[in-house]
C-alpha cells in the first residue's frame, strides 16, 4: 500500500512521517529539492505539539525552540491594554513555543530520512490526479528534465500549500470567512538581546496595527499592516521598530503578505484527501495556521491507514465532516480576534480598552485566550456526545501527564501507542464499533497501572475511550 503525499511542507512530511510509523509506504512529492528558506510559522501550540511527538520528532522540536511568555494587548502609545499569560499547560508541552520554519522543516526532513518506508522526492510538479478504476494515478514533471511520468498509488493527500493544485483537481474551492488584509513581515536579527518582554506584543491601533515579538535565538519578527494602496516602501520602519525597542537590531528580510480568511468547500474525492493550507487560510493573530494543518494530518492519517488495512472507506468522510468545522471555529476565532484587536477607527480604538477587558467573557474566546484551548470536534461517528454537553471531555485531547507504570515514567501518548484506548478508574466502559480492538488501560496504583494524580484527578471516576489521535471518543 503506498500513499503519495503531494508537497513537503511541515503538513506534509509530518503526515508521511505519521503514515510510516504506522506501516504505510510513503512516496512525499514536491516541485522544490530543498526546504522553502524563508521563516513563515514562529508558533505552535501544546496541542500541536503532541502532534510532533507522535511523529518522533517533539524533542528534536523543543531543542530548536523556546516557550513564549504570552499575549500582550498594547494601544497605539504601546501602554498595556490586556495580557494572556501562557505557561506549561496540560498536554505535557509548553503551552506557546516559538521557533523559525526552516528549522522545523529540517527537522522533519531528517526524520523522514531515517524511515525506511518513506521517499521524499523533490524537483518534480505533480500535474495531474486521476482516479479511473479504485487506484490513483498521479502525473508528475520532472522540472530539470521535463519528462513526465504516471505514478500510482492506493491514496493522494494533497498537502500543496495555499495555491493547491490538488484542491484545484478534485474541483474545491475556498470559501471565503473575512476579507483579505495585506501586512509587511519582517524579520531581525539581534547581536545582543533586546530588552523585551519574552512574548508577542500585539498593537491594537487602527491607524497601524502591528506585532512584535521574539522568535528563537537571536531572530525577532515585526508585523505591520498595509493600508489600501499603501506600499512597504512608504512605511518609516527604523521608527516603526524603535517604537518596540528594535532600533538596533538588523532586518534581515521583509516581505509582504496576504492573509486570507478561507476554507475549502471539499475535502475529499474517493481517495485523494487535502490537508493543511490546501484546506484552509487563516489571518495570523492566533498563530494557528500550520498547527490547524498539523491536526488535520495526526486526524487523517489513522484513519487513512485503518482503511488502508481494510477499514470501510467511509470512515474517510469524517476528515471534512471533523476538520472543517474545527478550523472555520478557529479561522473565525482569528477574524473576530483581529477585527477586536485592530479594526475600526480611531474611535473605536477609544473604546478598545473597555471591549479587551471584556475579551474573557466571550464564549470560544476565553478558552483559547486563557488556556490555548481549541474548540472541541462536534459530534459524529467517531466523536459521540450530545449536542449540549458543557464540561464533557469529549471531542477534546485527552490532557496528557506523565504517568509511572511498575515504576518506568513515561509520557501518556507514549503509553497509549497507535491505536485506541480506554481509560478507566472503574466502571462501565464506552464502546464504539471503530474501536472494537482498544487496549484498556487502568488509572491507579496497582501493578501494570498507570499511576497519575493529574490523571486520576481529570478522570473523576469516568472511564473515557481515546482515539489514536489522543480526541476523547466517548466518556462514561
Ligand atoms: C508570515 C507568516 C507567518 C505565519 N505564522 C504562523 C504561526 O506563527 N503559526 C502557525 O501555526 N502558522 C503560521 N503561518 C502559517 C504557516 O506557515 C502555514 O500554515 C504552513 O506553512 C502550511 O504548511 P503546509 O505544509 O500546509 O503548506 P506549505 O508550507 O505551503 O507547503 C506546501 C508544499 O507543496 C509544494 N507544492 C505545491 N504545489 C505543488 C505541486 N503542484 N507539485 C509539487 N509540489 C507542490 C510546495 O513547493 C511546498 O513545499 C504563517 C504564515 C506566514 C506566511
Amino acid at each position: 500500500m503506498t500513499v503519495v503525499v503531494v508537497g513537503a511542507g511541515p503538513v506534509g512530511v509530518t503526515a508521511a512521517l505519521l503514515l510510516a510509523r504506522r506501516g504505510v509506504d510513503v512516496l512525499v512529492l514536491d516541485r522544490h529539492a530543498a526546504v522553502y528558506p524563508q521563516p513563515r510559522a514562529v508558533h505552535l501550540d501544546d496541542e500541536s505539539l503532541r502532534v510532533l511527538q507522535a511523529a518522533g520528532v517533539a524533542d528534536a522540536f523543543a531543542a530548536v525552540s523556546h516557550p513564549m511568555a504570552g499575549l500582550r494587548l498594547l494601544d497605539g502609545a504601546h501602554r498595556t491594554l490586556a495580557e494572556f499569560r501562557r505557561g506549561p499547560g496540560v498536554h505535557g508541552w509548553p503551552q506557546a513555543s516559538m521557533f523559525t520554519q526552516p528549522d522545523l522543516e529540517a527537522l522533519l526532513r531528517a526524520a523522514l530520512g531515517r524511515e525506511p518506508r518513506a521517499r521524499l522526492r523533490g524537483g518534480v510538479e505533480v500535474l495531474h490526479v486521476e482516479q479511473p478504476d479504485g487506484a490513483v494515478r498521479v502525473v508528475v514533471r520532472d522540472r530539470a528534465t521535463g519528462v513526465s511520468e504516471e505514478v500510482v498509488a492506493d491514496a493522494v493527500l494533497g498537502c500543496d500549500g495555499a495555491n493547491s493544485t490538488v484542491r484545484r483537481l478534485i474541483g474545491a474551492r475556498m470559501r471565503d470567512l473575512g476579507p483579505a488584509e495585506r501586512w509587511l513581515v519582517v524579520d531581525l536579527v539581534s547581536d545582543e538581546p533586546l530588552d523585551v518582554w519574552p512574548g508577542v506584543h500585539q498593537v491594537c491601533d487602527p491607524v497601524r496595527p502591528a506585532t512584535f515579538m521574539p522568535v528563537a535565538g537571536s531572530r525577532y519578527r515585526a508585523e505591520f499592516r498595509l493600508a489600501d494602496g499603501e506600499t512597504p516602501a512608504d512605511l518609516d520602519l527604523p521608527a516603526l521598530l524603535a517604537g518596540f525597542g528594535a532600533a538596533g537590531a538588523a532586518v534581515v528580510r521583509s516581505a509582504e503578505y496576504r492573509y486570507a480568511a478561507a476554507v475549502a468547500d471539499r475535502w475529499r474525492a474517493g481517495r485523494v484527501l487535502l490537508c493543511g493550507d490546501a484546506a484552509h487560510l487563516t489571518p495570523p493573530f492566533i498563530g494557528q495556521g500550520l498547527g490547524l494543518g498539523l491536526r488535520d494530518a495526526h486526524q487523517l492519517t489513522w484513519k487513512l491507514a485503518a482503511v488502508l488495512a481494510g477499514a470501510d472507506d467511509a470512515l474517510l468522510d469524517t476528515h471534512q465532516a471533523e476538520r472543517a468545522p474545527h478550523a472555520r471555529a478557529l479561522i473565525r476565532l482569528a477574524v473576530l480576534l483581529g477585527r477586536l484587536m485592530t479594526g475600526g477607527g480611531r474611535r473605536a480604538a477609544a473604546v478598545r480598552r473597555l471591549v479587551l477587558g471584556g475579551v474573557r467573557r466571550l464564549p470560544g474566546v476565553s478558552g483559547f485566550a486563557l488556556a490555548s484551548r481549541t474548540p472541541p470536534l462536534r459530534p459524529g461517528r467517531l466523536v459521540r456526545r450530545p449536542r449540549v454537553a458543557p464540561g464533557s471531555p469529549v471531542g477534546a485531547l485527552v490532557p496528557q501527564s506523565t504517568v509511572t507504570v511498575d515504576g518506568v515514567h513515561a509520557r501518556l501518548d507514549d503509553v497509549l501507542g497507535n491505536g485506541w484506548a480506554v481509560l478507566t478508574a472503574g466502571g462501565p466502559l464506552p464502546v464504539l464499533p471503530d474501536a472494537a480492538d482498544a487496549r484498556v488501560l487502568r488509572v491507579g496504583d496497582g501493578p501494570g497501572e498507570l499511576s497519575s494524580a493529574e490523571l486520576a484527578r481529570w478522570l473523576r471516576g469516568r472511564s473515557v475511550l481515546v482515539r489514536p489521535d489522543r480526541i476523547v471518543a466517548a466518556c462514561r
